[in-house]
């Protein structure tokens, strides 16, 4: 396969954001034996830091703010990796240079766009109250770490993986926790039915209690604080304060201004690259072509982040492959270990193994008699095996799945030569 552009003349790369995906692609770079200049980019104060924890462990207060750091500020010498703290504020594609909110530019031979992606806010009266808050950066986790110790009652809005992760940790701390849902189950457009179903029951009995089919009408406050909601049925919960996680959007303005291609994010082709040969994309900002998905898909997780930067480091290095590793996601919510591989978007067909009521159980997604995914909770050996057989395309059928005393890392183990 033709090298894009040649990488001899390669001497910089800068890479524009500084968390999961730019953090990673500097590292891998310097692994794979690149020798250029490397920039890296961001705007969050400090040393690149890992995201999950924020909405576990470290609002728990089991890990202070350091250990989620990558690396230590000597990696960054030792690999002559310059970290630039900035905000960019533009892409000049003419000049191959980035601008900066202090004035500064910087030039690149390679750009990789690492811009990740922003909570979506509600448009709702009272947003901008003391008190109300999105997850996504330590900053935030640190504004809101407090409020577990002096609150009492917490309103969350949205039953996704953030939300409800939060709602474990806060129902944990003995608070009161109410989560407000538009959907009528929990995780609604990541998990099937029978893994919401499973969820719903444990963070009921840990005493969250979800709305399902219920929006936000407007946060009251009092003194410029948050003191409750009222949702779209006109019902009035207390709060001591509020938390939403609705979602992202796609870092993708600065793309666009540029004239790169844009939608659902920063369209890239199957080795990552946007409408400019010069500029890759990857992580959350990245909207890709999967053989695991039938339309183009972004994700949201570490491992596409880290995956992507691995895969576009060792093109600029000479050793292009498009991109198609194996979607695989996990979250912490209360004692529910989730572990997801593949996407079941599609499925037409499920086999469920293990335990509803030991909340050990995993969902087998089958799409035209294909395994395309399986979802597992406390079953972390059902993770890994399920990871194995989906990348070697296994011929496993529902029917086999279904049989009394099938099991998945057995099964993984015998068909390892033959599939
Ligand atoms: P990010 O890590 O968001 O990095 C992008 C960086 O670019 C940010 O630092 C941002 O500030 C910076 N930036 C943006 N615009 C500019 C600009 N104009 N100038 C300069 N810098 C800019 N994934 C899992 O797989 N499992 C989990 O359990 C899990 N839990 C999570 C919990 C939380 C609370 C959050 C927020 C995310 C979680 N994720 C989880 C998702 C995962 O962390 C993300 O998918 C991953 O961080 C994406 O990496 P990224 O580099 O694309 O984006």
């Amino acid at each position: 396969m033709a090298l894009s552009f040649n990488t001899m003349t390669l001497t910089s790369v800068v890479i524009a954001g500084a968390g999961q995906a730019g953090y990673q692609c500097a590292a891998s770079l310097r692994q794979e034996g690149f020798e250029g200049s490397i920039t890296l980019v961001g705007d969050e104060p400090g040393l690149p830091y890992q995201r999950p924890p924020l909405s576990k462990a470290f609002l728990q207060g089991k890990l202070p703010a350091t250990a989620l750091r990558f690396r230590q500020a000597e990696f960054y010498d030792e690999k002559k990796i310059t970290r630039v703290h900035g905000r960019i504020t533009a892409i000049d594609r003419a000049a191959s240079s980035l601008s900066l909110a202090d004035g500064s530019t910087l030039g690149w031979d390679h750009l990789v766009l690492a811009l990740g992606s922003r909570n979506r806010v509600p448009s709702v009266p009272g947003i901008d109250l003391g008190g109300v808050f999105g997850l996504r950066s330590l900053a935030d986790a640190e504004a809101l770490a407090p409020r577990l110790i002096s609150g009492q009652h917490v309103v969350v809005i949205g039953a996704g993986f953030i939300g409800l992760e939060f709602a474990a940790v806060a129902a944990a701390q003995r608070l009161s926790v109410q989560v407000l849902e538009m959907a009528d189950r929990p995780m609604a457009r990541a998990i099937t039915p029978a893994m919401s179903a499973l969820f719903a029951q444990a963070h009921a009995a840990a005493g969250v209690n979800i709305r399902y089919g219920q929006g936000l009408s407007s946060i009251l406050g009092r003194d410029g604080q948050a003191v409750g909601v009222v949702t779209a049925d006109g019902v009035s919960l207390d709060a001591d304060f509020v938390v939403y996680g609705i979602g992202v959007l796609p870092n993708a303005e600065l793309a666009a201004a540029a004239g790169l291609t844009v939608s659902n994010g920063v369209q890239v082709d199957a080795q990552l690259l946007t409408s400019d040969p010069a500029i890759s994309a990857i992580g959350d900002v990245a909207c890709f072509t999967s053989p695991w998905a039938d339309s183009p898909i972004r994700l949201e997780s570490v491992q596409n982040a880290v995956d992507q930067a691995r895969c576009v480091a060792a093109r600029l290095m000479g050793k292009p492959a498009a991109y198609a590793a194996l979607p695989w996601f996990w979250t912490d919510q209360g004692e529910m270990k989730l572990q997801m591989a593949g996407l079941s978007a599609g499925m037409d067909a499920q086999v469920l193994l293990g335990d509803e009521a030991t909340r050990q159980m995993s969902v087998l997604c089958f799409r035209q008699g294909r395994l395309i995914a399986v979802e597992s909770v406390n079953r972390a050996a059902d993770h890994m095996a399920s990871r194995k057989l989906l990348t070697r395309a296994t011929r496993l059928t529902a029917e086999e799945a279904a049989a009394p005393g099938f099991d998945l890392k057995p099964y993984e183990a015998a068909t390892r030569e033959v599939t």
